[in-house]
Parts: structure tokens; sequence; C-alpha cells
């Protein structure tokens, strides 16, 4: 059978609350059967990426609160979390920045994995992974909601509903444990370490102003990671200009690697606990840990909901297939290829991998049908 995704455009018609997206979202939340997925009086989970300094094209806080109401009205508690993705006092600084604070949502923000980002209990993934650290306020709820603002990524092609669940599902490293047991072992099944280009390197130190543990000097000039401070988030590698750094991964391991961290987390949840919402708005080439925001490389395409990660990330890139890249964008000056979605050309990579990956490991349906709602 095929799975459900619902798509409220952003075009309104008039000049009315309701005929815009705003209104839109809020009318189909008040429509739709949440307290089908989430238990009554629960602490529920809304999973986020809160950005991080200067990325700023995430997901508006209106619509984040609009979730809040809904959820309330199951009745359950809300709460808006992510993993410690940079140190966790600075990343709730930087989701105050954005909006993201018990006032504005009505929902209290914390840490998924704690102040330390080490709050997080041991679950096998799969053969490739192994076990994974799962944040523990993730593990521990019945039900869950992932809120996805849908961008690029470099190793993934595309950030959506998989990967949001998977990398930001999974702690950097575990209370007396270390990365092997958290989401950079995505990145380095394949090396320990990063390589580096003595005669490429500029001596730029964007990799160093990046890394979010301070793993990184230059002594002598030479490019020096401190590996017990290492996280293996590989944003060293992403941010040179000049391809100096090079993590030892492949695209098609990495693609394994993000289903199996996505299904870690979704088998600590009962089957149909978990609601998705794809926000197909200010699509940025990159991922919204890169402390930048960058024009979209698509016109916005509204707003998708489903009980299926494979559903709604096919059913985004089929959108992102046919939709034309932006004037000024990353995405110009590309060709349109058949069967190719925005990310996958502009990353060079197919981001369907890890939809196909995921539904090999029963995480949801590719076959879907799209309801148009709004
Ligand atoms: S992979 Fe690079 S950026 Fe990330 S923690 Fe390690 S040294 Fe820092
Ligand atoms: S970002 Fe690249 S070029 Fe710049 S210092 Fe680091 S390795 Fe060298």
């Amino acid at each position: 059978m095929k799975s459900k995704v619902y798509q409220i455009t952003a075009q309104s018609r008039s000049f009315t609350y309701e005929s815009g997206l705003m209104g839109k979202f809020e009318n189909f939340l008040g429509q739709f059967d949440l307290g089908r997925h989430l238990p009554e009086d629960e602490l529920v989970p809304l999973k986020m990426h809160l950005g991080n300094n200067g990325a700023f094209k995430t997901i508006r806080p209106q619509f984040v609160k609009k979730v809040v109401d809904a959820v309330k009205k199951v009745p359950a508690k809300p709460f808006v979390t992510d993993s410690v993705r940079v140190p966790g006092y600075e990343y709730l600084e930087i989701a105050k920045e954005a909006g993201y604070t018990h006032l504005t949502l009505d929902a209290p923000v914390i840490m998924a994995d704690g102040i330390f980002g080490n709050d997080s209990i041991k679950v096998y993934a799969g053969e490739t992974l192994g076990e994974m650290a799962i944040a523990s306020a993730i593990h521990d709820a019945k039900a869950m909601v992932v809120l996805t603002h849908v961008k690029g990524h470099i190793q993934a092609a595309l950030g959506g509903a998989i990967k949001n669940i998977s990398m930001g599902g999974i702690s950097a490293a575990p209370r007396g444990g270390d990365w092997h047991q958290g989401r950079g072992k995505m990145h380095f099944l394949m090396g320990e370490t990063m390589q580096w280009d003595q005669a490429k390197c500029t001596l730029c130190h964007d990799c160093m102003n990046i890394c979010p543990s301070e793993a990184i000097t230059f002594p002598d000039n030479v490019y020096t990671v401190d590996n017990e401070k290492c996280w293996r988030c590989g944003r060293c590698a992403r941010v040179c200009p000049v391809e100096a750094i090079e993590v030892p991964i492949s695209h098609e391991v990495f693609m394994k690697a993000v289903a199996e961290g996505a299904n870690a987390v979704l088998k600590t949840f009962e089957p149909g606990k978990v609601v998705y919402i794809n926000f197909l708005l200010e699509m940025q080439p990159e991922c919204d840990c890169m402390p930048l925001a960058d024009p979209p490389i698509a016109q916005d395409q509204g707003i998708l909901i489903s009980d299926d990660p494979v559903a709604i990330d096919t059913a985004t890139l089929d959108i992102l297939s046919k939709v034309s890249p932006l004037p000024g964008s990353r995405a110009s000056d590309l060709v349109p290829k058949e069967g190719w979605d925005l990310f996958s050309l502009l990353h060079k990579k197919d981001g369907r991998l890890q939809i196909a990956e995921a539904e090999k490991l029963g995480l949801g349906n590719s076959e879907y049908e799209l309801e148009v709602v709004g």
C-alpha cells in the first residue's frame, strides 16, 4: 500500500491569513489527527536542527509554534530539541538568537543528549555501524514529531527527514565512550583520521575556525588534529576551499550509515508514533550546521507532512526534480537531468541512495500518494 504524503503549497491566492502558508499550515494541523500518533499526556520531542551562528534559514519559529499548539491540543507535552552539534551551552544560545525559546514557542528547548552532549543510550544500529548512542530525550520518548528544514548537504546531497533523525538523533559520543559510537562514525567508517595535503593548503584557517570542538591547531603551519577532542564531524574538510582535507568515506558507505543511524533512532519507537514535517522553504545548498545562509536553490515548495520518512523524502526529491534553479543561487547554472533533483545535481551525488537504503531496512515506502491540501 502506498504511503500518504500531504502537501501544503507555498502560494497564497488572496490577502487573507487563511490563504497564506502559515494559515494553511495551522488549518491542516487542526484537522490532522495527531492523536493517532501521539499518546495523550506524554512528552513529545519536536526534533529540529536549531542552526548555527549565521545559519538563519532554519524553520521560522512561528511554524514551530503552530506544531507546539497542535501537540498540546492532543493533549501531549511538546519540547523542542536537538542533540549537541556545537557545544550544548553555545547551541542553546544559538537557538535563542534564532527565536527558539520557551517564551516564543511555549515549549521548553533542551539538548536531547544533555548540556554536555553525552546523555545517550546505546542501541544496535546495524552491520555497518554496530552500536550507536541515541540521545536520551529521544530514546526515552514514546512518540516524536520530526521538523526538517530541507536543504542540501555536501556528503548526503539531501538534508531531509532521514538525515535529520539519523545525524541529529545520535550523540557525538556517549558518556565514558568516544566518537566510535557517535554520529561521527558515519563519516569515518573507512579510516579514523582526515588526510591533509600540505601542498594544497593555503593556511586560511577556515578549518580551524569552524571546528566545533577546537581540535585543530597549526603548529609550524602544519594542520594538526587533537584526536581526543575531535568529534569526527567532517566540517573541516567540507569548508576547505582547496580540498586539502579529505574524510575517508565513500558516498555509498555514508548513505548506508545514515540509513542505519535512522533505523537505530526509529527502533526506539513503536510503529506509527513518529510524524514527519518537511519544510521546503528557503532551501539553501548546504547544511544548517554551517555558519552561514546562502540564497535558496529553488523557489519555496511549501510543507510536506507524512508518517513515513521514506515517502516524505522521496516526495521532497521528486518535487525538487521538477523545479527550476533560482537565478543568483549556487544552482543557477545547473542543467536539469531526467530523474535528478537539484541537490543531487549540485553536490554531484545521488541523494536518493539514503532513501533506498532506508527502504531496504524497512523504515518506509518510496511508493506514495501525494495529496495537495492547501
Ligand atoms: S572533524 Fe574536523 S571540524 Fe570536526 S571535530 Fe574533528 S577536527 Fe574539528
Ligand atoms: S581550510 Fe584548507 S586551505 Fe585553509 S587552512 Fe585548512 S586545510 Fe589549509
